[in-house]
């Protein structure tokens, strides 16, 4: 009970009391009066009980005010709860739980949130790696130099890179997810029966040689075709790789043909300088005269067999680093003139007229005396060799001051060599195929003059041609030093 209540009773209290005394005091003086009736009181006798009803109106009122003041205490807490809702209040007090209730749930709820908002940045770190991944493994199939192509389980085109549009002459992006048959040219058909009869089959791995004809000239691909599997290993399409083996199939073809060459070269003279040697041991030969010309025959066939054997030798020295190199300053000009007499009666025999070089003041060389005349009798050999009859081959030598170089050029008026051929003319084995039947050769003595002239001399090889009309060979060395005359 507040303080205000126990004084309102005290004062009530104190306030009836006195009233009481009061009223029973002036009862007792103020007896009936003789002659007056005792059934009317007269107003004194009365005033006690005025006074009781006084006092109880007294108390009635300050309850009043107490509920009153109680009221607005309540209505002024009311108020006060709504602005401060942690307030308890007796209102509020059966709502706490569920106030308690609907908070932890909400805060499960933004844990929740947060953990898949976690989740969404890892994913989308995860997407941006595995487009970057994708990007990354793009550009390698992208720089492959072979042919890629995968198709999925319908056999149609999924991922091709850029050898792969231009082997088949199609734009990938226009191409993706169009059936393979519809883009690859009927040309080149066997490719698509044998990329489908791989997918077909499920193998791992199944190859093979295919030749298509490109720009007019057949090209050989070896293709590797294998099964591609999804992460339930199961086989979703295939991939494809071509690589060009254009040049190793030339190649091989060349050593076959080489050996085949070298085998009947060499059978040969064997076979001539057999059968002379024969002739002779059976007396066959008549005179003295006879004898002669049969031991000449023999010589020069076992001299073209030695310079068969020589010139595979010398390669493969030079090759391996294994050649006696003996270097010293040499003129070019009087080497020519020694070699052009080498050459002179082969000329004749095809009437091809051969003119020799200007001397000059100083063209000397620093080099192996040997290997530069092999060399040149190579350059001249062909020149003549791969020269109709009639025609005309010229040497020339020039010195360049500025480059303290010196070049030997030999050019006839010879059958030339195709354009696209001139590159592989110095590789070793290598014969132009129109020209195959203009002379009989192995292929080995232009690759040795570029071993000779660029391993060896530290010079350069060049060559210049035009079918029909001939061809100029030629090479550049530095010039020797000059060393000061004595007088
Ligand atoms: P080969 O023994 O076949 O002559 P080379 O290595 O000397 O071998 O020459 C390689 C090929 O280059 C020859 O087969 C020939 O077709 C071509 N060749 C070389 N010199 C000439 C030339 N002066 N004119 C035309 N073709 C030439």
């Amino acid at each position: 009970m507040s303080f205000a209540r126990y004084l309102y009773l005290i004062v009530a209290a104190i306030v009836l009391c006195a009233l009481l005394v009061a009223g029973l005091a002036e009862g007792k003086n103020s007896g009936p009066v003789e002659g007056e009736s005792h059934l009317i009181p007269s107003w004194a006798s009365a005033a006690p009980m005025y006074c009781i009803i006084a006092a109880v109106g007294v108390i009635w009122l300050g309850w009043y005010h107490l509920k009153l003041a109680r009221s607005i205490t309540s209505m002024a807490n009311r108020l006060n709860n709504h602005h401060n809702p942690h307030t308890p209040s007796p209102g509020n007090r059966g709502l706490k739980p569920l106030n308690k209730a609907i908070k932890h749930r909400l805060q499960d709820y933004n844990q929740h949130i947060n953990q898949l908002q976690q989740q969404i940045n890892n994913l989308q770190i995860k997407i941006q790696l595995t487009q970057r991944q994708k990007k990354h493994t793009q550009a390698i199939i992208y720089s492959i130099h072979d042919a890629v192509i995968v198709i999925d389980e319908f056999e149609k085109l999924l991922l091709a890179n850029q050898a792969a549009g231009k082997l088949f002459a199609f734009d990938f992006k226009n191409a993706q997810h169009k059936p393979i048959k519809d883009l690859i040219d009927h040309n080149k058909k066997q490719f698509v029966d044998f990329i489908c009869r791989g997918r077909r089959a499920r193998v791992r791995d199944t190859k093979t040689e295919i030749q298509f004809i490109e720009n007019g000239q057949p090209k050989t691909y070896h293709c590797i075709v294998s099964a591609v599997h999804d992460e339930n290993r199961q086989p979703c399409g295939v991939v494809a790789v071509l690589h060009d083996i254009t040049y190793q199939k030339h190649i091989q073809q060349a050593k076959t043909d080489f050996v085949n060459h070298v085998s009947h070269e060499l059978k040969t003279p064997l076979a001539s300088i057999t059968a002379y040697a024969e002739m002779l041991a059976d007396d066959e030969a008549n005179d003295q005269q006879m004898v002669k010309e049969f031991c000449s025959v023999i010589q020069n066939q076992a001299r073209r067999l030695n310079r068969l054997i020589e010139d595979i030798l010398n390669i493969s020295r030079i090759e391996s680093g294994l050649i006696k190199v003996e270097k010293k300053p040499i003129s070019l000009t009087i080497l020519i003139q020694e070699q052009l007499q080498m050459i002179k009666s082969y000329a004749n025999e095809k009437n091809i007229e051969i003119s020799c070089p200007r001397p000059i003041v100083f063209d000397q060389v620093y080099a192996d005396k040997d290997m530069l005349s092999q060399v040149i009798i190579n350059l001249l050999a062909n020149a003549v060799k791969y020269t109709p009859a009639g025609g005309s081959v010229k040497i020339q030598t020039q010195v360049d001051e500025i480059s303290k170089q010196v070049s030997v050029t030999v050019t006839d008026t010879g059958v030339g060599i195709p354009q696209d051929e001139l590159p592989n003319v110095f590789d070793k084995f290598y014969r132009v195929r129109a020209n195959k039947n203009q002379a009989q050769g192995t292929g080995l003595g232009l690759n040795l003059v570029k071993q000779i002239i660029e391993k060896v001399h530290r010079g350069t090889v060049f060559v210049t041609s035009k079918p029909g009309q001939g061809s100029t060979f030629g090479f550049k060395l530095p010039l020797a030093a000059r060393v000061p005359v004595q007088t």
